[in-house]
């Protein structure tokens, strides 16, 4: 019942460094089987692209030592200079699990919006997040969240999402996540909610489950399993280097055990390895819930999408332009099952 679709596209041209030569680009177009957005794959680029990645370690050292001047989220400033939550969501003002603290974030994306800090360190190399550090910052992400729903009854769709690097979006290098609650799911959310419930709707089936049952038998986009998160590379990424880690029983994330979080948290520290490896160090993170409150069981599963971001480095390409700023369309520079099959080694120890 699912569909994979693809196809090849192909560009002419006349090639000044050939002498005029004619030359087929080949191009490959695949279409996400239960969104329908389509994904460029554009392998000719890959050689011309990867330089971006990298970080101008320089620059970097530069970045750092600016930055940790007035960090509020190094330990010596975190009680002086964050914000405490309201009594109603936290008496004590702030949470905190090891060393991850749970504060407000000063200038609110959404109704709720929780800044997790992800340990003392103000900087680190992607090899640096171990599981430990993850797990305790997506637990104190959980019981936030908790309270949050305790205190706002009207809290229906919650994210937990990270950037690393002002290339990814970051503002504040000190490595955090933050939790986001509101009132509407986020628009990409939305559209994975709806046809999710599209597909159950049509065929009696939870598309989750479906695609963690073929990517298993399939295996060349499956990257490894941890407890019940099955990890993956999607069949039409919409980002590089994009992977999905789908729940196999739970929807929202108020319904995460600690063992599930320790699971989600372990494979991420996995890929953020592989990722150091590449020389990546700029990256973006989503854990997408199902509605807190139980609906699209059925339909949904828990998830969480984490993609590679262009490095720090001048000129500062950014790698979000008029395609998928605009047109929410996006190219990769390597096949998922390319990826898929490096990865794999990262999750088999
Ligand atoms: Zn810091």
């Amino acid at each position: 019942m699912i569909h994979y679709e693809k196809w090849e596209g192909k560009a002419e041209l006349l090639n000044p460094f050939k002498d005029f030569e004619r030359e087929t680009q080949v191009l490959e177009f695949r279409r996400d089987p239960l969104t329908g957005f389509i994904s460029i794959i554009s392998k000719g680029r890959s050689q011309y692209v990867m330089k971006y990645f990298q970080c101008d370690e320089v620059l970097l050292k530069e970045l750092i030592e600016e930055s940790k001047k007035n960090c509020p989220f190094c330990p010596e400033s975190v009680e002086s200079k964050t914000p405490k939550f309201p009594p109603e969501v936290l008496p004590e003002g702030r949470l905190r699990i090891g060393d991850c603290w749970a504060v407000p974030a000063l200038y609110a994306h959404a109704d709720f919006n929780a800044i997790i800090i992800l340990g003392e360190k103000h900087f680190r190399r992607l090899n640096e997040f171990d599981s430990k550090l993850l797990r305790d910052g997506l637990l104190v992400a959980r019981e936030i969240l908790h309270s949050a729903c305790k205190a706002y009854s009207d809290l229906k769709y919650a994210t937990v999402i990270m950037g690393y690097l002002p290339t990814a979006g970051s503002s504040l290098l000190h490595p955090h996540m933050q939790v986001l609650a509101m009132k509407a799911p986020p628009n990409y959310v939305r559209e994975l909610f709806v046809k999710s419930l599209d597909y159950y709707l049509l065929n009696s089936r939870n598309y989750w489950q479906e695609i963690i049952k073929h990517e298993s038998e399939e295996k060349s986009r499956l990257i490894g399993r941890i407890g019940r998160i099955w990890w993956l590379a999607p069949f039409a990424p919409l980002k590089r280097y994009e992977v999905l880690g789908v729940s196999e029983d739970k929807a929202s994330i108020l319904e995460l055990s600690n063992s599930d979080i320790t699971d989600i948290a372990n494979g991420i520290s996995r890929i953020l390895r592989f990722y150091d490896d590449m020389n990546i160090l700029a990256f973006n993170m989503a854990i997408i819930s199902a509605p807190l409150g139980g609906e699209l069981k059925k339909c949904f599963r828990l998830q969480t999408r984490i993609c590679a971001r262009f490095g720090f480095k001048k000129p500062f390409l950014s790698d979000f332009w008029a395609l998928p700023t605009i047109l929410n369309t996006d190219e990769i520079f390597e096949e998922p099952e390319e990826y898929a099959s490096k990865l794999r080694k990262y999750f088999s120890c």
